[in-house]
């Protein structure tokens, strides 16, 4: 994630800068605001802007005069009950403004999350940078052979050699051809939109991604889940690292509920009573699919 001297020079000011504000901030948050932290080889996440804390998300759910906040314990109470039973409009009074560098086909996978409000780096504007996403040699994965969506072991040998290189150079080669076209010396130069079109997938951008907690807690529970591609979990994960710091009562929640917990349908639930009641209780006599009871043995080993 090499920044330049000039983006570090400007981070660092304004990492120097206070003002004085009567508005919630929370220690946790500030710690972490403008830095960018490094994900994949090129990539960062930093925060460039936030708005409210675990307090607001008591202070909305009470709409209250002042800081709607009672005793430390009375807070993380009321917010686990908020989470436990999906009343998330509450949620939603914290905001949160990332700064996020990304591959193309990571950028695609993200972009789905509609609830959020996005501005990406001009490629028609400007020139894109000659920084490609190459796989390290552990994530360079083979298809798995029980998913289709997934995959398997770490390729090894000659075969994982020659995948590292072939992605090495077809990245510099569509790019070397991106910047000849895009040449004015000696011609017209192609126009920077349709130069574009040759470069790969993994050919880095950079987006401002603005969203609110409640729908950002959606995001981390898909893309920081281990059925996520590991490339917008890395990202996911970071994320996570942050959000704890900064809403500590609504990350433990969130952990607590919804990382860590499960929805059970009726049948399982019916399943659950049946067996803790000592009823021997196998896929054939439980109601559900081969499928569904893999999913619910799995939950209960
Ligand atoms: C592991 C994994 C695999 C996936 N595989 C595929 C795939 O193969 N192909 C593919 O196309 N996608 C795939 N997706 C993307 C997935 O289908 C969702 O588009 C994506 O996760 C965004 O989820 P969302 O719509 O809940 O989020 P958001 O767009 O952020 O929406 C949040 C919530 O707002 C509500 N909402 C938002 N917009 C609307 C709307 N227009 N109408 C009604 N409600 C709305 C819904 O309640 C929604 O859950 C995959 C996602 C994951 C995590």
């Amino acid at each position: 994630m090499p920044l330049s001297r000039d983006q570090q020079d400007e981070i660092e000011a304004l990492r120097n800068q206070s003002v004085p504000t009567l508005r919630a901030t929370a220690p946790g948050m500030e710690a972490h605001l403008y830095t960018a932290y490094p994900v994949l080889d090129h990539g960062f996440v930093r925060v460039v802007d936030y708005m409210g804390d675990d307090a607001a998300i008591c202070q909305a759910a009470r709409v209250s005069y002042g800081r709607g906040t009672k005793s430390v314990s009375n807070d993380e109470g009321l917010i686990r009950y908020l989470m436990r039973h999906w009343h998330s409009t509450p949620f939603e009074m914290c905001e949160i403004k990332l700064h996020v560098k990304l591959p193309v086909f990571v950028a695609r996978q993200w972009i789905r999350h509609r609830t959020a409000n996005v501005n990406e780096y001009s490629a028609r504007y400007s020139i894109l940078d000659r920084e490609f996403y190459i796989p390290a040699p552990d994530a360079l994965a083979a298809q798995s052979q029980v998913n289709n969506q997934g995959r398997g072991a770490a390729l090894a040998g000659d075969e994982a050699a020659r995948v590292l290189r072939w992605l090495t150079e077809d990245s510099m080669r569509a790019y070397d051809h991106y910047e000849e076209m895009i040449s004015t010396e000696g011609q017209q130069g192609l126009a920077r939109e349709l130069a574009r079109m040759n470069l790969p997938a993994n050919v880095y951008t950079q987006w401002y991604w603005k969203t609110d907690l409640h729908n950002l807690l959606h995001f981390l529970r898909l893309r920081a889940d281990d059925h996520a591609q590991y490339e917008i979990r890395v990202y996911a994960e970071e994320i996570c690292r942050i959000v704890a710091d900064w809403v500590p009562f609504a990350y433990r929640a969130f952990e607590d509920y919804r990382m860590g917990g499960a929805t059970l349908s009726a049948t399982a639930l019916d399943c659950l009573r049946r067996m803790l009641k000592g009823e021997e209780v196998t896929q054939e006599n439980s109601g559900m699919s081969k499928g569904e009871w893999r999913e619910f043995a799995r939950l209960l080993d």
